[in-house]
């Protein structure tokens, strides 16, 4: 088995077996750049050590001292040597970039011996013993593990005693002494003397390195990163160059773009002088990288052409670091630079004009969480780590706010009103509250899944939200929230994480995402390259034209009930549940469809050719009632009814499930005269549009909960009817569709049948998964935490498709639909229409087009692209 691969062997796609650092050496020895020689010692030979009970196999070492051999011809310098000393450095480096591991080795091979001859070479003793003080220090430290500090400590009682300032003032014998008091610091801390046997030292920074794999951090690390255990880390042994060689050596670090606003350009910082890491050490502090154009022209211009054929070569902006030793430029690593969300989609774009990536490479590189990152603010991770976490819920819309707590929907508008900044919690939400949920910088509440109002509303306006907090006691009579011992109150302020559904005490700065520029571009490519089409869940203007704005190529879902909230509306709406006879029922119904008339027009104007779908009534009418006494009563007056009639007719309506109960299409059956205004305002404001701005409108009327054929041919027929009689008044025809939601287990099962009458379909997940599961929607909160905790569930179904269930059934259905036709549409209107990884799931099972709320579009376009492709 070949445990070591010289650089000149390896090539970048060999990160499994070199790690990213060892695999880009490679890469760039292949391309001839200037990069110190050296061997990779590999991933596998770590696995081996650590189960071989970390003991270096004869093979391996032999192997190690094979390749250094072989640096010693390439070199002409010899390991150990006491006139031309073979110095190297001794660098951990995985397949994913990990803090938490080993540290590098600088100038190993260094001993009381090999001193002089550095000595001897360089004519420089100051250097020699600067490099032998730091290989004690980095030995002690990352092999032994010494306290930094105790060497620390003695540097600077050393300058301190000799009234030096700065590292830079020691001399020679300074740093000659510094070294015995740091051996002295070995022996007293270990027990043993500074090992002297260079391939001693080498053997022990090696198997260090590989211990490493296992050191606490390292392991929380890849835990909490999902990277496993069973990678390994990759050992670098390369010659060292040496910044630290005076006035016209140095070292530095280079992105080949800005990392924080992609700017093209340059953008980095050197140190003249210095070894390693003493540019991020903050010992001095470090230039600019356009300095270096003035003190090194050529050596700048140098780096500019090789960093520009590195990013060319790698096809991504490039993390570079470099050394400086008598002007002679070393590439010591280099990688994808990690940025900002900003940057990767600016760098992105700019790859694509300069023709270095294609579009689709583009797409490829662009993630669902850098799209957030883009739309909404995020908090300053700086200011992130320092607080302190009140609470954690489900991240039920994604963002960042900060403002003042308020535990109704009045008091947060009042507080609103008065350019309070304000967050609104509550135990759940309803439809009432809109008005408080309008103001809020965010929502909070105790109860309540992802699909719970509040969570479904708050991604309607895309504003920040978690849901399902429910360690946190709501109290909204005493206006407080309590966490084990912490009580806040009205007017405390917190910061809420919607992204990760964290709840912070205090308030935490942001920073606001508004690039929609950028974002436009990348989803005008996705839809080009997309098969199937994203629509908006929306119904109110000011979110349609934001669905708009984000790429929607349509209304998927309307909701017409969320239009019936408005204070005159509800009033109506109130005035017909309560109608006991057809009179009294047709005078509120004919209002309301005025409402609605208006509503539709504005919809179709705002879409102009582009679908939408539009569904009828569907909750309970329950939820339209009263609550209060005071509503109970105005409406009593209103009507002319006693308090006492209004009453019973509320607990006539009462029911026991009213999510299993009479809603959707059966509240139709018992009273068609509902969908049957609904149908003929859709259709009298599509022919208005029609005919006064010249739109083709085709609208699509949605029946929900449909779960026989027989519900649908009964219901479609009158609807039908309405609008022969409209045609035949208005002496116009304009075409439609009627079709229906697909979210009843039985109406899957039987969606051939249910298609000889309906024209399309489109699944409803969130009920269907209800339905199937038997998970209510409002109250799985409670329990699904547990089964996730029990690994019982993969994902709460309400997030991500629950492919083999749910899944199976939809399948079913799509098949049974396209057997009877294959050309009726088919799409999806749940939540997870907007989730990328069920979205990879509904492409595969054949829907024709996802809907979700305007704010998760671009992702949705993204990841359909990144399928298509
Ligand atoms: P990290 O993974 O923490 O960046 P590296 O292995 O890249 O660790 O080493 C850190 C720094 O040490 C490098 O940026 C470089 O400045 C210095 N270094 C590593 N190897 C050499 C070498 N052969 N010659 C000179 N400097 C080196
Ligand atoms: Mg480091
Ligand atoms: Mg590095």
């Amino acid at each position: 088995m070949n445990y070591v691969i010289d650089f000149s062997e390896g090539s970048k796609e060999q990160a499994d077996l070199l790690g990213g650092k060892g695999a880009n050496l490679a890469e760039m020895t292949k391309l001839n750049l200037p990069v110190p020689t050296g061997f990779t010692i590999t991933t596998q030979a770590c696995l081996a050590y650590l189960e071989k009970k970390e003991q270096l196999s004869n093979k391996l070492e032999a192997q190690i001292k094979q390749h250094i051999q072989r640096m010693e011809e390439r070199t002409k310098k010899t390991f150990g040597s006491a006139v031309n000393p073979l110095l190297v450095s001794v660098r951990s480096g995985s397949k994913f970039s990990m803090p938490g591991m080993m540290d590098t080795i600088l100038n190993l091979g260094l001993n009381d011996e090999t001193v002089l001859g550095l000595i001897e070479k360089t004519g420089d003793a100051r250097f020699a013993y600067d490099c032998y003080r730091r290989l004690l220090q980095m030995f002690g430290d990352v092999v032994c593990g010494i306290d930094k500090n105790r060497f620390e400590e003695q540097l600077d009682f050393y300058k301190s005693k000799k009234n030096y300032r700065s590292d830079t003032d020691l001399m020679a014998e300074d740093w000659q002494a510094l070294v015995s008091i740091y051996k002295d610091i070995f022996l007293e801390v270990t027990h043993h003397a500074f090992p002297q046997d260079p391939y001693e030292q080498l053997t022990l920074a090696v198997e260090a390195v590989f211990r490493s794999w296992n050191n606490r951090r390292a392991v929380t690390y890849r835990r909490l990163h999902d990277i496993s255990d069973k990678l390994g880390t990759a050992v670098n042994i390369q010659e060292m160059v040496f910044g630290n060689f005076g006035s016209e050596s140095g070292t530095g670090v280079a992105f080949t773009r800005n990392p924080a606003t992609g700017e093209k350009g340059i953008f980095g910082e050197f140190l003249l002088n210095a070894q390693g890491e003493d540019v991020v050490a903050g010992i001095r502090t470090p230039q600019p990288i356009s300095e270096l154009e003035n003190l090194m022209p050529e050596v700048y211009e140098k780096f500019l052409k090789l960093s520009g054929l590195l990013e060319r070569h790698y096809k991504d902006m490039q993390d570079i670091e470099f050394t400086i030793e008598n002007r002679q430029l070393y590439l010591l690593q280099t990688r994808n630079g990690k940025r900002t969300a900003k940057s990767a989609f600016k760098v992105c774009l700019q790859l694509v004009e300069e023709g270095i990536i294609t579009k689709k490479e583009a797409l490829q590189r662009i993630n669902p969480t850098m799209i957030t990152q883009l739309l909404h603010p995020v908090f300053e991770p700086e200011q992130l780590k320092q607080a302190e976490v009140f609470a954690k819920g489900l991240p039920a819309s994604p963002g960042a706010a900060n403002g003042k707590i308020y535990f109704t929907a009045e008091q947060a508008k009042k507080a609103s009103e008065q350019g309070e900044k304000v967050i609104l919690v509550r135990q759940e939400t309803s439809p009432e509250d809109i008005e408080g949920m309008v103001v809020s910088e965010a929502i909070v509440t105790s109860r309540g899944g992802m699909t719970s109002h509040a969570a479904v509303v708050a991604r309607g306006m895309g504003v920040c939200c978690v849901a399902g907090c429910e360690e946190i006691y709501v109290d909204e009579f005493l206006e407080q929230a309590t966490v084990g011992d912490v009580t806040l109150r009205q007017g405390d302020t917190i910061s809420v994480d919607g992204t990760t559904g964290t709840i912070y005490r205090g308030s935490i700065p942001y920073v606001q995402g508004d690039e929609w520029q950028l974002l436009e571009t990348v989803t005008n490519w996705g839809k080009e390259m997309s098969r199937i089409d994203v629509k908006a869940n929306a119904e109110t203007p000011a979110d349609i034209k934001m669905a708009l704005k984000l790429g929607a190529q349509g209304i998927g879902l309307a909701r017409t009930e969320h239009m019936f909230f408005g204070e005159q509306r509800i009033f109506e709406m109130r005035k017909m549940i309560l109608a006991e006879d057809e009179p009294s029922l047709l005078a509120p119904l004919h209002k309301l469809k005025e409402f609605q008339k208006e509503d539709f027009r504005t919809m179709f104007e705002l879409l102009k050719d582009k679908p939408c779908t539009i569904r009828l009534l569907d909750p309970p009418l329950h939820e339209f009632l009263p609550q209060t006494e005071e509503e109970i009563i105005h409406l009593a007056n209103e009507t002319e009814r006693t308090v006492g009639q209004i009453k019973h007719r509320i607990a006539e309506l009462h029911e026991q499930n009213p999510m299993l109960g009479h809603r959707g299409c059966r509240l139709a059956i018992t009273t068609p005269q509902i969908y049957e205004m609904q149908a003929a305002a859709i259709i009298e404001s599509a022919m208005a549009v029609s005919q006064e701005i010249g739109l083709t409108v085709v609208p699509e009327i949605m029946i929900p909960l449909i779960g026989s054929k027989e519900e649908m041919a009964w219901l479609r027929e009158r609807l039908v009817q309405t609008v022969q009689q409209i045609f035949e008044e208005k002496q116009q025809i304009i075409p439609y569709k009627i079709g229906t939601m697909l979210e009843i287990p039985r109406a899957c099962l039987t969606a051939d049948e249910i298609a000889e009458t309906a024209d399309f379909f489109s699944f409803g997940t969130n009920d269907l998964t209800q339905l199937t599961y038997g998970f209510s929607r409002d109250d799985s909160v409670k329990f699904i935490g547990a089964y996730e905790e029990r690994k019982l569930l993969k994902a709460d179904p309400f997030q991500h498709i629950d492919e083999e269930g749910v899944g199976v059934l939809m399948k079913i259905a799509v098949e049974k639909i396209r057997k009877y036709d294959p050309k009726i549409k088919i799409g999806v209107c749940g939540e997870v229409g907007g989730d990328p990884q069920s979205i990879r799931f509904l492409q595969k099972i054949g829907v024709d087009y996802v809907s979700c709320s305007p704010y998760r579009i671009p992702a949705a376009i993204l990841t359909i692209a990144q399928e298509s492709a």
